[in-house]
């Protein structure tokens, strides 16, 4: 009886490929069909010649067993690097060390502001009391909370309003807590010695490890197809068609879906009622922008990040991959490599712009770091339609919504990962949802939406090995 399953995986990402790798574990042959031309999905690594380009700057880091071996088991041990952790913002031309460190804030730009930035602080905690920082409120509440005012607004505001395009006050803060890391205040002279925060990587980009879970899959008889968009998913009663755009269709007695949940509504057939439809039409994301640039000097900068949150700045963030992998650039190569981050809406402004014009304003932040003189050797522009699924006050009632109606009127369809459950998820949480999915597929009672509702998981720490 087994041997007659034949689910149906829509998206080769972190999920769709866990997913499929989690049925084969269990002796059921998924079919796996992926719009783009990749593997990897917002974790893939463009190539171009030996260039590669991470479009987000991919952390390796997670706090689950399962997620971990996994990794483990598709790459060898001598394909990973363990980086150190180094992030900064850049404040008025002065690199500022992320996560925060009280020293820093009380010394670093000026004793002056510091005072101010801890009676801010200190005024906003004995207005507020505890209660914010648990409570589902707005990003601008959170971080004034955490940070107090003057601190806040220096450091998160402009990123805050970059990344989402939005006012801070319209996001809500339920992911902040894992992702923004508080005011480090133990007094340690000298943090680069800090071992700890570490995190592994793939030499070749993260894409490396979904290139490795394809071909896994391929000798299990289950390649991904590729270029092949899922325009439609109809339940007849007995089991799944989904229609690709090409014409094609796949059948199956279930459907694991990683792609947008919306899209995934407007696809379903027998179709949702309106009002359902209309829930999900306002789930929104933003995009990403990323275009990588190698310079021909060497310049020192000690970060793998740079968060760029002034107006100074058109990107919102620079990756330095060269403090990523050196297996990022042809071999010997000995200049900088830099990603820099362009948060769009994914309809408008930016999204049409052409390559010369994302040149252009590269070059403009080039300057603003003070790395504006050096020869471009090469460039390469990436783009994330699907990057960001935004968290706005209406996200958690109307994914419940979604959720609760799907579970009620479509058997055998597990939406899961970022984009398929709306939820500002890392890859293992993306991946953790998919295995969950497939565990109920095989008739465990667990609920593969609840895979990261832990406010209190933080993403420091590591990995075993
Ligand atoms: C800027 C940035 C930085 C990040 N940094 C980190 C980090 O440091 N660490 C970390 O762990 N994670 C990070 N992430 C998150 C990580 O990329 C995601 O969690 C992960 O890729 C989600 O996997 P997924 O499979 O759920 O979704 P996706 O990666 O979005 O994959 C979905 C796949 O489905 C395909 N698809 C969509 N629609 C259809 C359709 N209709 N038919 C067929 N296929 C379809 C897509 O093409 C895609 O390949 C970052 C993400 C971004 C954007």
């Amino acid at each position: 009886m087994m041997a007659k399953r034949s689910p149906l995986v829509i998206g080769a990402g972190p999920a769709g490929l866990t997913a499929a790798l989690q049925l084969i574990k269990g002796g059921v042959t998924p079919q796996i069909v992926e719009a783009s031309a990749n593997v990897g999905g917002l974790a893939r690594t463009p190539a171009d010649g030996d260039w590669r380009v991470d479009a987000g700057g991919h952390r390796f880091f997670t706090q689950n067993e399962a997620v971990s071996d996994m990794w483990r088991a598709l790459l060898p041990t001598d394909q990973w690097t363990v980086v150190p952790r180094r992030s900064a913002m850049l404040i008025a031309g002065q690199f500022v060390r992320y996560p925060l460190r009280g020293r820093d804030l009380l010394v670093q730009c000026g004793v002056r502001n510091g005072l101010r930035g801890l009676g801010s602080l200190m005024w906003a905690r004995m207005s507020t009391g505890p209660r914010v920082s648990n409570d589902l409120t707005s990003f601008r509440d959170w971080g004034t909370y955490q940070f107090g005012r003057r601190w806040y607004e220096t450091f998160f505001d402009g990123y805050v309003r970059k990344t989402w395009l939005t006012e801070p006050s319209e996001i809500a803060s339920d992911w902040a807590n894992q992702r923004i890391k508080p005011i480090d205040w133990r007094p340690r002279p000298d943090v680069s010695l800090d071992t700890t925060d570490v995190f592994r990587y793939p030499r070749r980009g993260p894409g490396q490890l979904w290139e490795a879970a394809a071909d896994a899959l391929k000798a299990a008889g289950a390649a991904p197809v590729l270029g092949a968009e899922v325009v439609k998913a109809q339940f007849d009663g007995k089991g799944w068609t989904v229609t690709l755009r090409d014409g094609r269709t796949v059948r199956g007695d279930a459907v694991f879906s990683s792609m947008p949940l919306q899209n995934l509504i407007q696809a379903l057939d027998p179709a949702p009622p309106q009002h359902i439809r209309g829930i999900a039409s306002r789930l929104r994301h933003r995009g990403l922008i990323t275009v990588a640039v190698a310079l021909r000097t060497r310049y020192d900068i000690p970060f793998n990040w740079v968060y760029t949150p002034g107006p100074e700045f058109g990107c919102g963030r620079i990756q330095n991959y060269g403090r990523w992998s050196a297996g990022l650039a042809p071999a010997g190569w000995n200049g900088t490599h830099l990603g820099f981050e362009y948060f769009v809406d994914g309809v408008s402004g930016l999204w049409d712009a052409d390559d010369n014009e994302m040149i252009r304003h590269v070059s403009a932040d080039l300057h603003a770091i003070g790395c504006g003189g050096s020869e471009i050797e090469h460039i390469m522009v990436t783009h994330s339609q699907y990057a960001y699924p935004v968290h706005d006050a209406s996200r958690e009632r109307s994914v419940q919504r979604i959720r609760d109606h799907l579970a009620a009127n479509y058997p055998a369809l597990y939406p899961m990962g970022r984009n398929g459950t709306h939820h500002y998820d890392n890859q293992d949480h993306a991946m953790l949802s998919a295995m969950h999915s497939v565990e109920k597929y095989f008739g465990a009672d667990i609920d593969p939406w609840q895979a990261n509702t832990n406010r209190r998981y933080h993403e420091s720490g590591l990995i075993n090995g």
